[in-house]
């Protein structure tokens, strides 16, 4: 036995497993479960019996309403519980600039800070990093930089502290964002087949609604000194450069774009290995491709 994940919760999370929409450490967790757990083992199977048969038949396929719900609900009430720290911080950064002396409605907000100057906004720091490690999706360097200069500013004066806040609400705003980006009404999943050697996985959820791409993929190779991966969306009669992007050094890899494109139009998504800073047309064959039908 171990402190790891119980199987109600790790069952649970089989089918975000399967859509890949757990972070690293939680798909570490829920394999961990699974590892020790037939009841796991014989469910995640016939999830990656389904996954494969996706794959091969290849078209854009919409999430079942209930799974899709039930994704949704997994990843709201982990952004909520984030966003309710969060907003206590705000509520704490405000009341602050608001000036001293007010009534005991602020005192009731303010009871907590003591001691919790800092504190609060590591809080807030560890919430914003647990949000944004969902799925692995930014750049972890570039997040704690981000965080880092968060954190220097709440030790400056009042004004930084208020633009500090605005951008970390903007952050927040942009994972309500992305998580409608996964999980919406009209986000079809594409699997992406990869005949690499580190066997890569991965998927493009297509937000039909509002234009979004988002590609979560696993196990991607670093690419060679000046190299670098790109997206393009294929249609009948063009290749179009959806962007460059870099692996994290785990493999993790996020990549967002935005672009209008007919329901009926999109031949494959595919990703090639390009020249640094890109190609104008796909200049080698994909190293991970999803074909629509
Ligand atoms: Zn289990």
């Amino acid at each position: 036995m171990t402190d790891g994940m119980t199987h109600e919760a790790a069952s649970e999370a089989l089918e975000a497993l399967a859509l890949d929409a757990l972070d690293a450490s939680e798909r570490a967790e829920v394999l961990a479960h699974v590892a020790g757990c037939a009841e796991c083992q014989r469910e995640l199977a016939a999830l990656e019996r389904t996954s494969n048969e996706l794959a091969l038949a290849a078209a854009p396929l919409a999430m079942a309403p209930a799974q899709r719900d039930r994704i949704r609900a997994r990843l709201l009430a982990r952004a909520g519980a984030e966003r309710a720290v969060a907003e206590r911080a705000f509520a704490e950064q405000r009341a602050e600039s608001s000036g001293p002396a007010r009534p005991s409605e602020v005192v009731t907000l303010r009871a907590p800070r003591r001691g919790m100057g800092t504190s609060a906004w590591m809080a807030m720091a560890a919430g914003l990093v647990a949000i944004v490690g969902m799925g692995g999706y930014m750049s972890a360097r570039r997040e704690r930089d981000a965080l880092r200069a968060s954190l220097q500013a709440a030790q400056a004066e009042r004004g930084v502290r208020l633009a500090a806040v605005d951008s970390l609400r903007a952050t927040l705003e942009d994972k309500d964002r992305m998580i409608a980006n996964l999980t919406g009404a009209q986000v079809a999943v594409m699997t992406m087949a990869s005949q690499s050697p580190t066997s890569p996985t991965g998927r493009m959820f297509w937000d039909q609604a509002h234009n979004a791409w988002t590609l979560v993929a696993h196990r991607v190779p670093m690419p060679k000194s000046g190299r670098t991966y790109q997206l393009w969306l294929v249609t009948p009669t063009a290749k179009i450069n959806a962007g460059t992007f870099m692996p994290k050094p785990d493999g993790e890899v996020m990549v967002r774009a935005t672009m209008a494109m007919p329901t009926d139009s999109l031949a494959a998504v595919a990703v090639t290995d390009e020249p640094m800073g890109g190609s104008a047309q796909p200049t080698t064959a994909p190293m991970m491709v999803a074909t629509a039908r």
